[in-house]
């Protein structure tokens, strides 16, 4: 089922996974799923290393599983930054064969070990390509407090107006701990004529060494209350976690009281996390 077919109907619950890179990981992978699709998402995503990682095939592979063995509809990420049009075809004609038919279109993240092949320089000319000739639903990309590499908001949305003209159906955004910086953006894309569902992607973060990371990778603004918990509790692993989680279900409820068609939650694997947060909106979404 295309994914932009949920929103003429509901809002939509769904799951970020990664491919384990560890051949002892992908042998637990299925205790995973069988927890995540007892939570009954409306689509599980799974990412795609960037520079044409040898863990990608894990990527579909790991899609098929989540179609076929547990029934639940698959998003495959697909970056282009290091791909050139025959690569990309090859991608897209596995993805058909094995049923696919969701993909979310990324540039994917740069790489100074993996040479750029300057085919596709942006998602919406993966999108452009590939809608030539395939049918698949493509979801993107967007980042409520602007990519980094954009000059300023109004040149990060039209980029976005870019991506959704080329074809995206449905926008998937980066993490962000205050809910204000979504609501903003998304006011902003309504007055760029953006219309399509924009489903906030929340992390809950449950320990330090993943705050970390979260500041390294991604420009996303701690609030003042979220930094206290970290600020409280960095070296208390349990209680980090109790509050990490609070932090993220009171996001997640003032997400869906107010006008939001979605939640898509980064689980980072982690079976516990999603549970908890399902139990927690259970008689909510
Ligand atoms: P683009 O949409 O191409 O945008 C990148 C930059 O170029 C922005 O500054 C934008 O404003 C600008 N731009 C866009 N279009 C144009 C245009 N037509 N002309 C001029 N400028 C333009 N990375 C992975 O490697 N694997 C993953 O699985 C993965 N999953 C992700 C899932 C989500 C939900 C998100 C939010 C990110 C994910 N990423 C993943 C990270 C992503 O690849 C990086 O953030 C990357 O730097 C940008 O990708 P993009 O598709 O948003 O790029």
């Amino acid at each position: 089922m295309k994914i932009s077919e949920i929103y003429k109907k509901k809002k939509s619950l769904s799951f970020e996974i990664y491919p384990p890179k560890k051949d002892a990981e992908l042998e637990n992978i299925d205790e995973t799923l069988d927890v995540l699709c007892e939570l009954k998402p409306d689509f599980i995503s799974v990412t795609f290393g960037a520079g044409g990682s040898s863990n990608n095939n894990r990527t579909i592979e790991l899609a098929k599983k989540i179609k076929y063995q547990y029934g639940v509809e698959p998003v495959v990420h697909l970056t282009c930054l290091h791909y050139d049009k025959q690569e990309i075809e090859e991608f897209a004609r596995v993805l058909e064969a094995e049923g696919i038919e969701n993909v979310l279109a990324l540039r994917g993240d740069r790489n100074d070990r993996v040479e750029e092949k300057n085919v596709f320089k942006h998602s919406s000319d993966l999108i452009t390509y590939m809608k030539q000739s395939h049918d698949f639903c493509f979801l993107g990309a967007c980042y409520p407090e602007i990519h980094p590499e954009s000059e300023s908001r109004v040149t990060d949305i039209k980029d976005l107006k870019t991506k959704v003209d080329a074809g995206a159906e449905v926008l998937i955004s980066q993490l962000f701990f205050d809910n204000s910086s979504f609501f903003r953006f998304k006011e902003d894309c309504s007055l760029a004529d953006i219309n399509i569902p924009i489903i906030p992607g929340v992390m809950p973060v449950i320990n330090a060494a993943q705050i970390r990371r979260m500041v390294s990778i991604c420009n996303a603004a701690f609030p003042e209350r979220f930094q206290k918990i970290i600020n409280r509790y960095e070296n208390n692993r349990d209680a980090l976690f109790d509050a990490g989680m609070s932090y993220a279900l009171s996001q997640i409820i003032d997400l869906l009281v107010s006008d939001i068609q979605g939640i898509h939650l980064y689980t980072m694997n982690n079976p516990v996390v999603a549970r908890r947060i399902c139990e927690g909106i259970r008689n909510i979404i």
